[in-house]
Order: C-alpha cells, then structure tokens, then sequence
C-alpha cells in the first residue's frame, strides 16, 4: 500500500529527528505532500495512526498539507499550475512542459511539548 510506505518514510524522519534532538512526547508532525505523489491523506492518516500505536510517536497528530502541481513551459517559459492533470501550457498550449514540482513528500514540521523543530 503506497500510504503506508509513505507513513512509514515520515515516522523515519522524526525519528531521526527526536534522536538528534532530545526525547519528549510528539504533539504533531506537519508533513507537505505533492498532488502528484497521489496520496489519499485519509489513508496516509490512517496507517501513520497504526504504525506509531505504541510507540513514542502514538497520539501525535498528522497535519497534511497538499502542494499543487506546477510546470514549466519549454516553449515560452512560463510556469503554472497544473489542475486535472492536464500537462498543457495555459498561455500557449504548448504540450512541452516538464513538470517542476508536485512530487515532493517533505516533513516541515515536528512539534515536541512546546518545542518545535523545523526540518529543511
Ligand atoms: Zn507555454
């Protein structure tokens, strides 16, 4: 299942985090995901919930944040949003665009007790 490979890329990030930076009781994890990592964030919510029971991270709350898909126009340059996955350039029509960001699963935030530690 595609989310919880995803939950379990998260809980290994604050992991890593919560080991560089103390112990204490995870309050939330802010993670970005990109509209064309295709993640049901019901389902992400759901196995992120199921893997942390019992552990340090149980209790924390997930907060999903979607990033919109953008690309850039190899014909006339511009960038723009891409919606219902129509890889078109809205300025000329150009159907030679790459895709620049939409893809990206990030954790940028981790809230410990009152701390809080940003993850760049
Ligand atoms: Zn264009």
């Amino acid at each position: 299942m595609h989310e919880l490979s995803i939950a379990e890329s998260i809980v290994d990030i604050v992991r890593e985090n919560l080991a560089a930076n103390g112990s204490g009781a995870v309050k939330s994890v802010r993670v970005r995901v990109g509209e064309l990592a295709g993640v049901v964030p019901d389902s992400l919510d759901f196995c992120f919930i199921a893997i942390t029971n019992g552990t340090p991270l149980e209790g924390a709350k997930l907060e999903i944040e979607k990033t919109n898909i953008v690309a850039h126009c190899q014909d006339c340059g511009v960038d723009s949003k891409v919606e219902g996955l129509v890889f078109q350039c809205p300025v000329c029509t150009s159907t030679n665009i790459q895709v620049v960001s939409g893809n990206e699963l990030q954790v940028v935030e981790i809230e410990i007790d009152d701390e809080k530690i940003i993850d760049h």
